[in-house]
């Protein structure tokens, strides 16, 4: 039992997260709905964004009009970050990382069958009390009308005017992605959690925890011209997302998603390493709470390859990192402790996710090595701080250079510094800071160039890691699944190398660990590779292999590495570089996942580490 405002209530459902998730899928398959896979958190062949972010943003094209191949009624769970959340983490609801269940509709069911199904789901199947069921519909303006049917289709279900709330375009609109496009208005579900109003506006929308909303159901219905105005679509569709936290911290009545199972042994490991107990002092709850979602967040990254770096997701994977050592400092924690807690994280999630299972170790080393890297920075970066905060008369500002030197000799990312100075009322000229990074950059980019003349790829030491990498992984996979094996495609950033090529059918699981204990013994017997210059003809002659989806010149670069007691080759390719010297440079290499990308082509992403 427990109280809602003055009425004991029942709690509606006890109900785990993964029930809660098996549940939904089962409802929606059970009306014609099929389900598919999260997508990576990594966006697939999508620029404009480092992280997904909603069950939607891997179905973009297919919500734009082109066809699903699994039908016009899908269901998924789909991991989600959202970096935009970060400073709202602490509070009993807001996560950086989460998981969210979504159904679709593309061109099929709309608004009558959606909020029917989503009442039916709350109120038969999750037992919530509709009493305390609250939504908002949109409120129309100047542009677009007010959603006078989802408002009509929620009071025939049974929720009464007083709980029916009209919002704004901030709230409840959706779209379009672009400047024109599918677009409409959204209807959002709260909770009313029983706690007094904040003030006489509090009302659903406000962000005071009263309310908490729990799911949206979009309805694309318009299409947005050119000029700006919107014309009915032929084709709607329906784009929901609900939080598997947040309902099921609503399911057990506490309403603090951080005492639910996907947490709850998260929280327990940070009070045994800390002595602190969770709940008892708000600050210290609030440093308990961020270290267990930042290190959710980086375990689901770390599992799809991304490692520590200082840009992109390596940067936002970094940051979090960063984040957790210093508020466990905060909770003066004197060891390391980062990599328990995310074996805590580990074991509730690698059953249904089995990219933490397979990188395990990757995921705790790397964890580790970027914590020792803070670690032995941040209390001399603190120390240097408080000088900053303790001079006198300069307006309360940490200045560029100031910011810039944290960041440069002490590792601290601009927003942690941002948040130290925050704390004690102070401001951080990140504009400045930003120019500073800016020219330095250029100037160590300027460097590489001078060093490596010629050549258009990224000459990072990384970069030149992986390209030797491909050159082995290439190899053993003509070893290992025969010489049919082509290059089909490459591609290498800071943070993972992807090699496309040809192959019938998948990799089986053994196979793959043959692969990678091929490059690494490969790696381990500090093999040189040399490099030799000669027409494409001559290289071809010598048994080079050379990628076709490439244009040569007269002259190619052979790059060849072999065992020099042996004379055996292990690889000969034509290639632009980089390349090491040694194969002992490139540390050790793991395959993260292989997968089908077309017709006979197989594709492979690796990191090196
Ligand atoms: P809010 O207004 O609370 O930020 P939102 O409008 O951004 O939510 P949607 O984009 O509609 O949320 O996402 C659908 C659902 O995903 C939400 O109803 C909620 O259950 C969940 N959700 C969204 N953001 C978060 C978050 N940062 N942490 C946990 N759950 C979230
Ligand atoms: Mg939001």
């Amino acid at each position: 039992m427990f109280t809602f405002g003055s009425i004991p209530c029942r709690i509606a459902i006890n109900m785990t997260p993964n029930q809660l998730k098996e549940k939904y899928i089962k409802f929606f398959l059970e009306r014609g709905h099929k389900e598919i896979l999260s997508s990576s958190l990594v966006p697939e062949n999508d620029p404009s964004t480092l992280f997904i972010s909603a069950g939607m943003h891997p179905l973009v094209p297919f919500l734009l009009g082109e066809a699903h191949p699994a039908g016009k009624r899908l269901v998924s769970v789909q991991k989600c970050l959202r970096t935009e959340d970060i400073d709202r983490v602490g509070n009993n609801y807001y996560h950086t990382f989460f998981e969210m269940l979504g159904n679709w509709s593309l061109g099929d069911y709309f608004k009558k069958e959606m909020i029917l199904w989503s009442y039916e789901f709350l109120t038969k199947e999750l037992e919530i009390d509709p009493n305390k069921l609250n939504v908002t519909v949109f409120a129309g303006d100047e542009n677009s009308p007010k959603d006078e049917e989802s408002a009509e289709i929620w009071q025939k279900v049974g929720i009464p005017n007083e709980r029916i709330f009209n919002l704004g375009k901030e709230d409840n609109w959706w779209g379009p992605v672009g400047k024109t496009g599918p677009c409409g208005p959204d209807t959002e579900m709260y909770i009313d959690t029983g706690k007094e109003r904040c003030g006489k506006d509090c009302k659903p929308g406000c962000h005071c925890g009263k309310y908490i909303e729990f799911w949206n159901d979009v309805f694309m219905q318009y299409n947005k011209k050119e000029d700006g105005s919107l014309e009915p679509l032929e084709h709607t569709n329906v784009d929901t997302g609900m939080g598997v936290d947040r309902t099921s911290a609503i399911l057990e009545g506490h309403m603090d998603d951080y005492k639910t199972e996907n947490f709850l042994p998260i929280i327990h490991k940070i009070e045994s390493l800390t002595g602190n107990k969770y709940g008892e002092d708000e600050e210290i709850t609030r440093c308990i709470r961020i270290i267990a979602d930042h290190i959710r967040s980086a375990v689901f990254v770390l599992s799809e390859g991304v490692i520590p770096s200082n840009k992109d997701r390596g940067y936002i994977l970094r940051r979090l990192i960063r984040r957790v050592v210093r508020f466990g400092k905060k909770l003066s924690i004197d060891k390391d402790f980062t990599s328990d807690i995310a074996k805590e994280v580990i074991q509730i999630y690698e059953k249904d996710y089995p990219e933490i299972s397979q990188n395990k170790e990757i995921i705790l080393s790397e964890l580790q090595k970027e914590e020792h890297k803070f670690s032995s920075t941040l209390d001399r970066g603190a120390k240097e701080f408080e000088k900053i905060a303790t001079k006198e008369a300069q307006g309360k500002i940490v200045t560029a250079e100031e910011a810039f030197n944290l960041y440069q000799s002490f590792g601290f990312p601009i927003e942690i510094t941002e948040e130290l100075a925050s704390e004690i009322g102070f401001s951080v000229d990140t504009d400045g800071f930003e120019k500073l990074l800016k020219t330095h950059q250029e100037k160590s980019r300027e460097g590489l160039e001078n060093k490596f003349v010629g050549g258009l790829s990224d000459h990072s030491e990384i970069s030149t890691k992986y390209h030797t990498a491909t050159h082995l992984l290439q190899s053993s996979l003509r070893k290992v699944l025969g010489e049919h094996v082509s290059q089909k495609g490459s591609n290498i950033t800071g943070e993972r190398l992807r090699f496309d090529f040809s192959h019938p059918e998948k990799v089986t699981d053994e196979q793959l660990k043959e692969v990678e204990k091929l490059v690494n013994s490969w790696i381990n017997s500090n093999f040189p590779i040399e490099q030799e210059v000669m027409t494409l003809e001559a290289a071809k002659k010598l048994g080079s292999l050379a990628f076709f989806g490439e244009k040569y010149g007269d002259q190619v670069k052979v790059y060849t590495i072999k065992n020099p007691k042996t004379n055996e080759v292990v690889s000969k390719e034509v290639c632009g570089g980089p390349h090491v010297k040694n194969t002992s440079e490139i540390g050790e290499i793991k395959i993260i996942k292989e997968e089908g990308v077309g017709e006979g082509v197989r594709r492979i992403k690796a990191i090196v580490s």
